[in-house]
């Protein structure tokens, strides 16, 4: 098998079609073997049946279908787990990665490239609060972390089998993906490309589910927040201190003193203030690192087409 091509699937049905003779259509002129792995992560909608029927009409069609929703970050990594292609392409399902450009990103990976990205130059279709928070998070992230991460970049990508077996032998639960491999290293380049409109149908990604992969990309690879909260941990004891000299100078040297209560609140609701978000920080990272002492399982598979591997 050469080429896999990985979509994560949430409420798609819409695409699916469009999506799967696009994709053939790309595909096909390159006359190699291949093929489409859908992860149906969770859809409430008809997508799985779409899917099962194409792979009825196609032996190239495979599927993943999970028991739940369990985030597209998760549903790539599965299908990474069961690809059997030497390179291995990641795609969204809503069509905003032009399936056209595989061609290209097929060349640079033969050039001998481990991971060609595919960057953002323009995006359509996305509000102004969705591209600047985007913008800033990835400028954020680049800052705070030792990893050199790609900016404006997401998960659309050809990676190498070195690459993918790579992935697979990192066993975190929170997946951040684009963080992982930028973390890996190996010769990387990358093509640019203007990011469609959602073809059809709406996000899946709620702001919750964005701040979340926010927070799993910046606590999986930047220590920074803990580190900020120590320092100003320091920071505001250190005035404090001040503060309590100043106190007992006025109390017992001058004994000119009145009882203060505007500075009594303001240094407890700053204190106060100040703890909390460092608890919070501390939080973040504890919450983590307890899914993973957990081990679960990353996911849990209800049907597949695609065969055991017998050992
Ligand atoms: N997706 C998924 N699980 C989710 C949310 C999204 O598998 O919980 C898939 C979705 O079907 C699409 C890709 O991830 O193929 C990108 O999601 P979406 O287009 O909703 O995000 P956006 O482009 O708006 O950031
Ligand atoms: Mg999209």
């Amino acid at each position: 098998m050469e080429l896999s091509v990985v979509i994560p699937v949430y409420n798609e049905a819409a695409n699916v079609l469009v999506l799967y003779h696009r994709l053939q259509q790309a595909i096909q002129p390159l006359a190699i073997s291949y093929e489409l792995l859908f992860v149906n992560d969770g859809s409430a909608d008809s997508s799985l049946d779409l899917i099962k029927q194409l792979a009825q009409q196609n032996t190239q069609v495979r599927y993943l279908d999970f028991s739940r929703n369990f985030g597209q970050q998760i549903a790539i990594s599965a299908g990474l787990d069961k690809a059997k292609g030497n390179a291995v392409v990641i795609l969204d399902g809503d069509l905003q990665d032009p399936p056209e450009l595989i061609p290209a990103l097929y060349a640079q990976w033969q050039k001998g490239h481990e991971v060609v990205y595919a960057r953002r130059k323009t995006r359509a279709g996305e509000s102004l609060t969705k591209k600047t928070t985007a913008r800033l998070f990835y400028r954020l992230l680049t800052r705070i972390t030792h990893t050199s991460m790609p900016v404006d970049a997401g998960d659309f990508r050809i990676i190498s089998r070195k690459v993918v077996n790579t992935l697979k032998q990192m066993p975190e639960q929170q997946k951040f993906i684009r963080g992982q491999i930028a973390w890996l290293g190996f010769p990387q380049t990358f093509l640019e490309y203007d990011r469609l409109e959602r073809y059809q149908g709406q996000s899946g990604y709620s702001y919750t589910k964005m701040i979340r992969l926010a927070l799993d990309g910046i606590t999986s690879y930047s220590n920074l927040p803990l580190k900020m909260a120590t320092v100003s941990g320091f920071g505001v004891s250190g005035i404090a201190f001040l503060v309590m000299l100043y106190t007992l100078y006025s109390r017992f040297i001058t004994r000119d003193y009145v009882p203060g209560w505007s500075s009594l609140m303001v240094s407890i609701l700053f204190l106060g203030g100040v703890q909390l978000i460092a608890i919070g920080i501390i939080g973040e990272y504890m919450s983590r690192l307890s899914e993973n002492v957990r081990n679960r399982p990353l996911y849990i598979v209800n049907e597949t087409n695609i065969p055991e591997e017998v050992n």
